[in-house]
């Protein structure tokens, strides 16, 4: 029976293997035939397992994903003896627990050397989003999974699905609350259900929690607006978009309200509302107007932002022929208007704009007006270290400041800056003293790659400084045309276009999503996007 039980974890483990199978729920749930298949191994291997004790040991190996769910929690692995030895920690190498799975947190993580150091990551989601393509993905042109890569797939000594609530530095330890709320990653309200709490530990700190989207106070903005930092707002304003072509395709919608439910309102001149309207209008264009013949009419798309110019980060050239090419498109720019609240009216929103008249009806409204802090930074930053000082923040921003070694600073009761022992900040958190780099993904996957190789190399205090690699900015502008500024060059049209593309295919992380994009793109161009609402 011994040797039939292993035998058989061995057949398992091959089969797994076959179906390039990760121990992971999320995998099962994800890829049903395969799935499927498995189970059907488990079963059988189960039942043999169930008529010896042994079996019970070989379960463990081959069926990891069985293991109960606080399998990777160091709190429980702190106060359980009858702990199950899935759990990953060395105690020879380096605790570095990563906070966030964003730009700078899952490149971070994936970068360090994993023979020297035990890679912790804890974030809400459990997944990286590669944010340049979320515009796509909310309007069909490539599907979510296109843009998602999850962090089991790192082989992490532990992942956590928790927010980071406070931290102890004198204690060196993270208090946690899990993440119940599964579409809540990048939540810009407070969360619907409290998770349980609990605390790890840790021996280095990478504090790369990125930023919340700002919505400077105004009433309504939080309860009716839509928002683009995760794949969840982009699934969230797919169905919107879809739910407002069926609105008014109904018999008992009047014009009145067509022309309400079809305009589509997005809020933010900076290149994330640019591509969104112009994702959008080729939505409209190449598929909506085919599928609802006779609402093209009622369609429109409008540009808010509160600056004198839109794109502000590219060169006036660039900015106008983006405003001559959406004025082409028929997608309205209203520069210098001030949104002062939304309201919802049945299906419809109704913008208070300073400089109309009347109220501006809307069927969706995309707010993408930039940043603001997260709170764990805030709070951070508010309260006092123990014999230490405070954490030194950006007074514009509230960014943590570091040096140019990424270590995180405190100022003292002397009121100057020094170092926090064993902490660093990346990304949109964070700002390195005496510069004034974008908040970009360019940024943060740049400092993530430079921390990672530091630390692998371990002369944080005595290797280079970080120094920032400027690759130029890209926005997409619709019907295959884009801009592109660097130092080097500016490119307009198609060819920036072709430039995008490529820049975005050759900057996803894995192989299967470099893989799956242009497949994506070719079957949309072929056979149209996915508006199917489910
Ligand atoms: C739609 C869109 C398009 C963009 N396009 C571009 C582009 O084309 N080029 C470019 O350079 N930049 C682009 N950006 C900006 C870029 O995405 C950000 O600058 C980048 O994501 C910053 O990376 P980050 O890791 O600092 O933060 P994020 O990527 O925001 O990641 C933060 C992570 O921290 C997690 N987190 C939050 N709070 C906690 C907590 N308390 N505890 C633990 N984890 C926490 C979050 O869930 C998330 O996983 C775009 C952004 C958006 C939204």
């Amino acid at each position: 029976m011994e040797a039939l039980g292993s035998v058989t974890t061995s057949f398992v483990k091959s089969c797994r293997k076959v179906f390039r199978s990760l121990p992971s729920d999320e995998f099962l749930s994800r890829n049903r035939e395969a799935s499927t298949t498995i189970m059907l191994f488990d079963e059988l291997h189960f039942l043999m397992g169930a008529t010896n004790t042994l079996s019970r040991r070989t379960l463990a190996v081959a069926r990891p994903w069985a293991a109960p769910l606080t399998v990777a929690s160091p709190y429980r692995q702190a106060s359980s003896s009858a702990f199950p030895r899935e759990a990953k920690n060395d105690s020879s190498k380096e605790r570095v627990v990563v906070l966030g799975s964003g730009w700078a947190g899952y490149a971070v993580a994936r970068s360090l050397n994993k023979n020297k150091t035990s890679r912790v990551l804890i974030s809400p989601r459990s997944h990286f989003v590669f944010t340049p393509l979320l515009a796509s993905t909310a309007v069909g042109t490539l599907e979510f999974r296109a843009a998602i890569e999850s962090v089991r797939r790192l082989g992490l000594d532990q992942f956590h699905q928790a927010w980071a609530s406070d931290i102890d530095f004198n204690r060196k330890t993270i208090r946690l609350e899990a993440n119940l709320n599964p579409d809540a990653g990048s939540r810009t309200a407070a969360p619907l259900q409290k998770g349980p709490e609990f605390e790890v530990q840790y021996d280095k700190l990478v504090l790369a929690v990125g930023c919340y989207s700002q919505t400077f106070g105004i009433e309504g903005v939080k309860e009716h607006a839509c928002f683009l930092r995760d794949v969840g707002d982009a699934r969230n304003i797919r169905l919107n978009i879809l739910q407002a072509f069926e609105r008014a395709s109904l018999p008992t919608t009047t014009d009145e309200q067509r022309r309400k439910l079809l305009h589509f309102a997005v809020v933010g001149g900076g290149p994330t509302g640019i591509e969104f309207a112009a994702e959008l209008h080729d939505l409209v264009h190449e598929d909506i107007e085919k599928l609802y013949p006779g609402l093209g009419d009622f369609v429109s798309i409008t540009i808010y932002d509160i600056a004198p110019k839109v794109l502000p980060m590219f060169d006036q050239n660039l900015a106008s022929y983006a405003t001559d090419r959406f004025s082409r498109q028929g997608i309205k720019v209203r520069t210098e208007h001030h949104i002062q609240r939304i309201r919802r009216e049945g299906d419809i929103l109704l913008l208070n704009i300073k400089e109309e008249e009347q109220e501006v009806g809307a069927g969706i409204v995309v707010w993408s007006t930039g940043l603001m802090q997260n709170p764990l930074v805030s709070h951070l930053t508010e309260k006092p270290i123990d014999g230490i000082g405070q954490l030194a923040k950006d007074p514009k921003t509230g960014s943590l400041i570091t040096d140019g070694h990424m270590r995180v600073q405190v100022r003292n009761s002397s009121g100057t800056n020094e170092v926090l022992p064993d902490v660093f900040a990346i990304g949109d958190c964070a700002k390195v003293e005496g510069t004034s780099l974008p908040a970009t993904a360019q940024v943060a996957s740049q400092q993530a790659t430079y921390l990672a190789k530091r630390m692998n190399k371990g002369d944080i205090e005595d290797g280079p400084e970080f120094n920032f690699r400027n690759l130029g900015s890209m926005a997409y502008l619709g019907s295959w045309r884009a801009i592109h500024q660097s130092s080097a060059d500016e490119l307009k049209g198609w060819p920036a276009w072709v430039l995008w593309r490529t820049a975005y295919l050759t900057k996803s992380m894995s192989i299967r999503n470099k893989l799956l994009i242009p497949v994506y793109w070719f079957v949309t161009w072929v056979f149209g996007r996915d508006i199917s609402r489910f």
